[in-house]
């Protein structure tokens, strides 16, 4: 997989539509669909070498495919990392990282406000395979400190959190991580390479699930890890090629063109975010706002110079707010209320759409951990998740203002 060549320096939104592996010989200029399961060998003996991994070139899909060749390089080149490794989901990316790093016997700090399945996956199937998890406060450093252990092998994050936007500071956290001998994996998927870059702050893995803003559209499942070309070569990669989580090619080409227009999406989407977050702020019915671009955000000043990748301290284009009530109940009801007057945005838990969605978290996103984990996540029954789109901003109050002037 020869990279397509380009002068050095590249900024993100020109590599955004430019890097990828080198055209056919047909020179097409939308990069070409490799829709195929194996690939035809020069002869015996170039087959082998292949196999052997000792000669580039393709061989079957499950060990490289060109399309999803492309679609790696070009988000190891926003991300700024030297490769990237494609999965099929971004939960299958998570699950790569522990098969890669952990064994039995390891233990991982995570915060406690990670989504919903990677706690699922830490606590059910890691701990199956001798793995232990602690989970710690999104927020405070100290509470990572005390959990590392002489067994810490990872510290997982994720920033800003889903759905109360929590930020933690990636660069105390890689510290911490690389003092005690560990590392450290960042789940980028909120804010995408666009916004922040986690490598810029000492991150050793990034996570994406490009079912989110790298698609744009929310069209196919896909993950990824960005990290070091060796761990992609000597880590990661004998696994995928062996057990098979691998993007399939349809699913990396759609991921692929949708990187193109990230950049503007995630400008576009976290301006109506912001417009919503602050009208939702001055709203009588609205009891709180979640959004790191607010100055009232506990953690803004932190999210701004985080999340600046494209020069300017951005806000991201999720947000949640909180309704009022006196006991759960009444909390859902008035919650279930809001999100059933909507005619404009869709009521379901996915994001990074360019269609805005809306989603009750303790029911559905978090409806899976017991109370217990969601009261420590935060997740109370009165909570409205936004995840802004490109519809016009004053469409989208409107539509939330159908729901809770009735409250
Ligand atoms: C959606 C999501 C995932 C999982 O990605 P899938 O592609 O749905 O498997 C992981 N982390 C975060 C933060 C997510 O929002």
């Amino acid at each position: 997989m020869t990279p397509k060549k380009l002068p050095d320096n590249l900024h993100l939104d020109t590599l955004a539509v430019r890097a990828a592996i080198e055209k056919s010989q047909y020179g097409e200029n939308s990069e070409a669909l490799y829709l195929t399961s194996s690939f035809v060998q020069p002869d015996a003996a170039s087959a082998a070498r292949r196999f052997a991994l000792e000669e580039e070139g393709y061989t079957y899909t499950r060990v490289g495919n060109p399309t999803v060749s492309s679609m790696e390089m070009r988000l190891a080149a926003l991300e700024g990392t030297e490769a990237a490794i494609a999965t099929s989901s971004g939960m299958s990316a998570i699950l790569l990282l522990g098969m890669g790093l952990l064994k039995q016997g390891d233990h991982i700090v995570c915060s406690q406000s990670v989504f919903g399945s990677t706690i699922r996956l830490f606590s059910g199937e890691f701990s199956k395979w001798g793995i232990s998890t602690t989970y710690v406060s999104q927020t405070d450093v100290a509470q990572w400190a005390a959990a590392i252990r002489p067994n810490t092998k990872l510290l997982f994050a994720e920033t800003p959190t889903n759905p109360l936007t929590d930020i933690c500071d990636i660069q105390a956290l890689a510290d911490l991580a690389h003092n005690a001998g560990a590392l450290l994996a960042v789940d980028n998927c909120f804010c995408s390479p666009a916004l922040q870059q986690p490598l810029r702050f000492g991150a050793d893995f990034i996570i994406h699930s490009g079912t989110k803003y790298l698609d744009g559209q929310g069209r196919v499942l896909a993950g990824a890890i960005c990290c070091s070309q060796r761990y992609v070569n000597e880590v990661f990669l004998p696994i995928t090629r062996t057990a098979g989580m691998v993007l399939s090619p349809f699913n990396a080409w759609v991921v692929l063109k949708g990187m193109e227009t990230l950049g503007i999406r995630m400008q576009a989407q976290s301006e109506r975010a912001l417009a919503l977050a602050t009208w939702l702020e001055g709203h009588p019915k609205v009891k709180r706002v979640y959004y790191p671009g607010l100055p009232s955000h506990p953690q803004h000043a932190l999210a701004m110079r985080q999340q600046s990748a494209s020069g300017n301290g951005v806000g991201a284009a999720v947000l949640a707010f909180e309704v009022f009530g006196n006991t759960p109940d009444a909390l859902r009801r008035n919650a279930f209320a809001a999100i059933d007057a909507v005619q404009v945005c869709s009521i379901t838990t996915n994001l990074g759409d360019t269609k805005t969605t809306i989603s009750h978290p303790a029911s559905t996103s978090h409806g899976r951990l017991t109370e217990d984990q969601r009261q420590a996540a935060g997740i109370h029954q009165g909570l409205v998740r936004v995840a802004a789109g490109l519809e016009h901003i004053e469409d989208l109050k409107a539509d939330l203002a159908r729901g809770l002037d009735t409250l």
